[in-house]
């Protein structure tokens, strides 16, 4: 035991303390050559097993502890915390019952008690570590239900921002919420909900006879950071009974340090809040968190009590944790959170976080400042989004212009960014939370993003057909501008996609908050378009609408109409069925088309 424990070790500490790259791909049939194989039926010598571990697995994969990886959510762990992984492990801990687990449940109950303390949460709240964001929002989902409506039912309602994670829509479908109990609401510009939005969505459902359960509100959002104004969200939901919940998995440790504390302002208010210590509070994976500010509500969703388990029924005063999620056989990962703290106290935590939201300062205003960049939405908490500006590119060189420079960031070796999109545009986006990132890191990447000219092949191919409006597609797809650049063969498929329709004067084809989701393009006559009482515009042939609630967000959910279209003369409509827009899509000159209307129209919603 303790040769081989000190062989690991030493093997860890070589690779751990080596630079190496950010990330290093392999394609399934490389990694099936070096590990494809049946199980050895006897012992093999462990030097020669660490070996290939070694050789054939480890160095293939991202370091996303690496310095200069900034893709996606960096995971920077600890010594400590990773040594407390090893401990519940090798003493297999389980932390499911207090009977069981007296020590390690307090030591759960203790980091709890510290996350409420930083979030301003009262001692009454409860929680418990999850295996990550995506459980504890689910987690918070089904306490939500259970203890405001109890079973699934159809009436029911959720809202959720555009800029919500991904996690909260597969929680929201595993859960039973069909695409019409899910409202996904546009945000400001700022890439932040706005309180009259969620307002005016639940009034109209209300009015609709159905009833809102939960709103899901951004405190960090992973796109780009941003934080939805939770105060005023609260109110919303208080005056209608709502369950509000905050994600802060990504930036929820940032109430650390004064200057996240700021831009999270209003996290308490929250009934339920999700936290990912495997993110910002720098645990090793895995290692999520969901605390309810009504502590018993968890007890309450969870719990059931089978004769197998009498014994370990928890006393008054005591805490099963299995009782308060979906696990019952489950590890502490209390301990790793609790073992890195103590060991390197909480000053190293709290100016490791104030120096990532300084570093993300530094880098938006370098963007800011240069000629060659911009940035294309304020920097929130650690995440920048920016794109290269090249001379003369349109709105659609853009964006494969970024995917190439991206691309050869990596395969230069100097870092490692990901991208997203933003309203429909696309950008590079920079997340800065490593522990071991320093100033010379971000300068490296925003030097080689400033300077440096995209080379080989682009990373995404776009074919660009000319837009010509006397195309080779017969009519009717032949005159929509929309369908123009397709090839015949393509129009042939969006034809069989497409029924009609026919609308007279006054008459109304969508209206704003349905929940309908068919995609119009006008063949024919005009459509005025109002959102509320004010007439934002009028569309005639070769327009389009629609496209915005037809847009899949995620799990099949999407926006609500949130525009009313009224045929303003006869109309004769080109109409696509939901799901017809993903198909549509696929095609890039109509991507290309569908994206800029997004980025035009959402603002004016
Ligand atoms: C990462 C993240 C999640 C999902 O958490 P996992 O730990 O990856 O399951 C949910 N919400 C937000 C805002 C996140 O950043």
């Amino acid at each position: 035991m303790r040769a081989l424990g000190h062989r690991v070790v030493d093997l860890l500490v070589d690779r751990l303390t080596v630079d190496g790259l950010p990330l290093r791909r392999a394609t399934p049939a490389e990694m099936r050559e070096r590990l494809a194989g049946p199980p050895p039926a006897g012992p093999q010598p462990p030097e020669k097993v660490l070996e290939r571990l070694e050789r054939d697995v480890l160095p293939f994969r991202s370091r996303v502890d690496h310095p200069r990886f900034l893709a996606f959510v960096p995971g920077s762990g600890t010594w400590p915390g990773a040594l407390a992984d090893l401990v519940a492990s090798a003493c297999n801990v389980y932390a499911g019952s207090w009977m069981e687990s007296a020590g390690p449940s307090q030591v759960e109950l203790e980091v709890l008690g510290w996350f409420k303390d930083w979030l301003g949460y009262p001692p009454t709240a409860a929680g418990s570590l999850t295996t990550g964001g995506s459980a504890a929002n689910m987690t918070a989902f089904a306490c939500a239900r259970e203890n405001l409506a109890g079973a699934m039912r159809d009436d029911l309602v959720v809202y959720v921002s555009d800029q919500a994670h991904s996690s909260v829509a597969r929680s929201a479908r595993v859960l039973g919420f069909r695409p019409d109990q899910v409202r996904v609401l546009p945000t400001r510009e700022d890439l932040r909900l706005e309180p009259g939005t969620l307002e005016r969505a639940i009034e109209a459902d209300l009015r609709a006879g159905r009833s809102p359960l939960l709103v899901s509100a951004n405190a960090g959002a992973t796109n780009a950071g941003t934080v939805d104004p939770l105060a005023e969200l609260a109110d919303v939901c208080r005056r209608h009974g709502i369950w509000l919940h905050a994600d802060a998995a990504y930036g929820g440790f940032a109430v650390l340090c004064e200057r996240g504390r700021r831009e999270l302002q209003g996290l308490e208010h929250a009934e339920s809040v999700t936290l990912d210590p495997h993110k910002w509070l720098y645990q090793p994976f895995e290692c999520g968190c969901l605390l309810v500010r009504d502590g018993k509500l968890l007890r309450s969703a969870f719990e059931i009590a089978p004769d197998y388990l009498s014994e370990a029924r928890a006393a008054e005063g005591e805490t099963n944790f299995a009782d308060l999620g979906l696990q019952l056989t489950r590890t502490s990962r209390a301990l790793k959170v609790w073992l890195s703290i103590q060991i390197l106290g909480l000053d190293a935590f709290r100016e490791a976080i104030e120096r990532s939201l300084k570093l993300a300062e530094h880098a938006a205003r370098r963007v800011e400042e240069s000629k060659n960049l911009e940035l294309l939405v304020p920097r929130s908490l650690g995440i920048v989004c920016l794109r290269r500006r090249f001379e003369g590119a349109d709105e659609a060189e853009l964006e494969p212009r970024n995917a190439s420079l991206a691309a050869a960031l990596e395969r230069s070796g100097t870092g490692l960014v990901s991208s997203t999109r933003l309203h429909g545009r696309y950008a590079l986006r920079l997340c800065i939370l490593n522990h071991t990132t320093g100033l010379e890191d971000v300068d490296a990447v925003l030097d080689f993003l400033e300077h440096e000219e995209p080379s080989g092949e682009p990373a995404r191919s776009h074919e660009r057909h000319p837009d010509v409006t006397e195309s080779l597609v017969p009519p009717p797809l032949g005159r929509q501008p929309l369908f123009a650049s397709l090839a015949a063969d393509e129009a042939e498929q969006v034809a069989a996609l497409a029924s009609g329709r026919e609308a007279q004067p006054g008459e109304t084809v969508v209206e704003q908050w349905g929940s309908e989701r068919d995609f119009f393009v006008i063949e024919d006559g005009t459509a005025d378009v109002f959102v509320g009482e004010e007439h934002v515009a009028t569309l005639g042939p070769g327009d389009f609408f629609g496209e915005l609630a037809a847009l899949d967000w995620g799990a099949g959910y999407g926006y609500p109409r949130l525009a009313t279209v009224v045929a303003g003369s006869p109309l004769r409509l080109l109409v696509f069925a939901d799901g017809a827009l993903a198909e549509l899509m696929r095609f890039p000159s109509v991507e290309r088309r569908i994206r800029a209307a997004v980025h035009e129209r959402l603002p004016r919603t």
